[in-house]
């Protein structure tokens, strides 16, 4: 779920673990610790911040050429040092990390307890510890490869030994585990992230994957050479840091331009009212023949894939179903083979439930897509065909750039679909030259930046808000309630505005504010109404609306404007100032903005 980062070669391990756990800082965690192999064995380890780790070893000779380190996010176990990673056996000798779970380590430890182990921790990491301990004969990687022969689960993990000290054991199931090629040198890591600084030559690990990293060399189990698998990550260091921005978060929102302009670059094709996804160009035609499209996806990715639900049935006249991949998963879908396409999204590529989906859809014979920002991620793996955000980075625990990125690929993928159905040339290039406009246009909504800060000054004291719109926003009032409890931990509700009499109208008084987007559209009549029903109970509104209107401020107490588009694109705008005023709610409110409790950016366990 969380951080490894391990090093072999010739320089000091230390430094580079430690600046390693920094870079995954952002994931979320709640302990830390490494161990680094020299004469012996020295581990560190902590319950809490990266920073307190690195008190720790201050006064510490932590010498080594050759360690692992970890950022765990419980799942077994409290948050303590003693549950923190490297798990080792008893005698010390074995020194596991691991992201994921061990869904049998219960039977294991049980078995493992009659054969005499004796358990230091009450994680389900430990089990493979003293496993790989009673399976070794003399070579590590045999004995992790038997102890993982006996294991059900997920994991990422990184395995070094006091009695082979010239190499890292690793391998994955169900998480993310890549090696970065240096001179004289690899790293192993979680997320590209924490090794881009030393090197881009990735080669990531596939399922199941169990390969020997040395100072000098990398072999797989598979018998593939690192050679040919070699993959050069574009990002550069910069943009996993914070670039002169107090939080990621906000760094990430002001990204949004440009990343939108990235996501849509060299796809659009606005003389001809198209959009080529080259990702899709193969799987084209059968896509054309399906009669019924389902999107799964969790979180901010399930808001976006809602948003496509309105795009797909309007534009593309393709029946289109949007549903939570965590009850997929696990009820009977109706999949009908070669006529359902299926559709995951999800910004690390590695969501454990929508992962589960894209298989459970692809067994029952579906098309399956994806839309993912990390490339090479499993999810971009598994799935038939798929087309990547290009959103760089997201580093905030709470999604901005990669929502509006995936708002960019879907009106991509409907001009795509749309044309290749009922969509008329016109239509298509009327779409087309309004996506053209709306980096420029995102830009004109930061501006305001400071005027929805002093809106955030005015409703930081309430407890509860709650948030309403229509059609296309309609999955932006949730995007937005979203945003606002992840950081803030404010209650926030959204809702259809049409909801409002049959319960929620209940809440509200003159301390449940209500903020409405409410564009200038085809319901903005409606919403009206809603509204002021809300101002006869005393409600406070901020509301979003479309430059120009001024019959809104009749009603709203506070308006933040965003520009005309067509009512398709308008989530793509209207979800901006949402960001901003969670954002500056919970700045004003003293959270960690970048790192919310209780959350993990990429969440890689159901
Ligand atoms: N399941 C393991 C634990 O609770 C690993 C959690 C993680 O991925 O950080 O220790």
């Amino acid at each position: 779920m969380c951080g490894i980062i391990g090093y072999v070669g010739s320089r000091q391990a230390k430094e580079i673990l430690i600046d390693g756990l920094t870079r995954l800082e952002y994931r979320g965690y709640d302990s830390a610790g490494l161990v680094t192999l020299n004469d012996g064995a020295v581990i560190v380890k902590t319950e809490g911040k990266v920073d307190e780790l690195k008190k720790r070893l201050e006064n510490k000779p932590v010498d080594g050429k050759i360690g692992i380190a970890h950022t765990r996010w419980a799942t077994h176990g409290e948050p303590s040092e003693r549950n923190a990673h490297p798990h080792s056996d008893e005698k010390r000798q074995i020194f596991v990390v691991h992201n994921g779970i061990i869904e049998n380590y219960k039977h294991l430890k049980d078995e493992l307890i009659k054969k005499g182990h004796k358990f230091a921790s009450d994680t389900d990491t430990e089990v493979l510890a003293h496993l790989i301990e009673e399976d070794y004969k003399g070579n590590l990687e045999q004995a992790v490869a038997s102890a993982l022969s006996l294991v059900r689960g997920t994991y990422g993990l990184a395995v070094i030994s006091c009695l082979e000290t010239d190499k890292i054991v690793v391998a994955r199931s169900g998480s993310p585990l890549l090696v970065g090629l240096g001179n004289d040198e690899n790293i192993v890591a979680s997320d590209v992230s924490a090794i881009i600084r030393y090197t881009k030559e990735v080669v990531y690990l596939e399922e199941r994957e169990i390969a020997v990293v040395k100072k000098d060399g990398f072999h797989s189990f598979s018998g593939k050479s690192a050679k040919d698998r070699v993959a050069l990550v574009e990002w550069e260091i910069e943009q996993a840091e914070k670039g002169g921005f107090p939080h990621f978060m906000l760094k990430e929102i002001f990204e949004q331009p440009k990343v939108v302009e990235d996501s849509i670059r060299g796809r659009l094709i606005e003389e001809d009212g198209l959009a080529k996804l080259g990702g899709l160009e193969e799987v084209k035609d059968r896509l054309g023949k399906c009669e019924r499209l389902i999107i799964t996806a969790c979180g901010t990715a399930y808001y976006a894939g809602l948003v496509g639900e309105y795009l797909f049935e309007e534009y593309g006249g393709l029946p289109t179903e949007v549903e939570y991949a965590s009850e997929f998963r696990y009820r009977k879908p109706i999949i009908e083979r070669d006529k359902t396409a299926f559709l995951a999204i999800s910004q690390s590529g590695e969501t454990a439930d929508t992962l589960a989906a894209v298989c459970e859809a692809k067994r029952k014979g579906a098309l399956v897509l994806g839309i993912v920002n990390v490339v090479g991620s499993t999810i971009a793996r598994e799935t038939d065909a798929g087309v990547y955000n290009h959103a760089g980075p997201e580093i905030g625990v709470a999604s901005t750039k990669a929502f509006i990125s995936q708002l960019a690929v879907l009106f991509l993928f409907t001009l795509m679909i749309g044309r290749q159905r009922e969509m008329s040339f016109v239509t298509g290039r009327k779409i087309a030259g309004h996506i053209k406009r709306l980096p420029n246009q995102i830009n004109s909504i930061l501006t305001q930046d400071e005027k929805i800060k002093e809106i955030a000054q005015k409703y930081a004291k309430y407890n509860d808000f709650l948030y309403i719109s229509r059609k296309y926003n309609f999955p932006i009032a949730l995007e937005g309630a979203l945003k606002l409890k992840e950081i803030s931990y404010i209650h926030a509700e959204g809702y259809p505005s049409g909801e409002m009499k049959h319960g929620p109208i209940a809440l509200i008084d003159e301390n449940f504010p209500t903020i409405a987007i409410i564009p200038k559209d085809s319901v903005y009549e409606k919403t009206i109404s809603n509204l002021e029903e809300i101002k006869a109970r005393k409600g406070k509104i901020i509301a979003v609306a479309t430059e120009g209107d001024e019959e809104i401020q009749n009603v709203a107490d506070d308006v933040i404007y965003i520009p005309e588009t067509l009512e398709m694109l308008t989530p793509i705008f209207s979800v901006v100032p949402l960001q901003l005023l969670a954002y500056y709610i919970a700045v004003i409110r003293g959270k960690d903005v970048d790192k919310p409790r209780n959350l993990a950016k990429s969440v890689t366990v159901e």
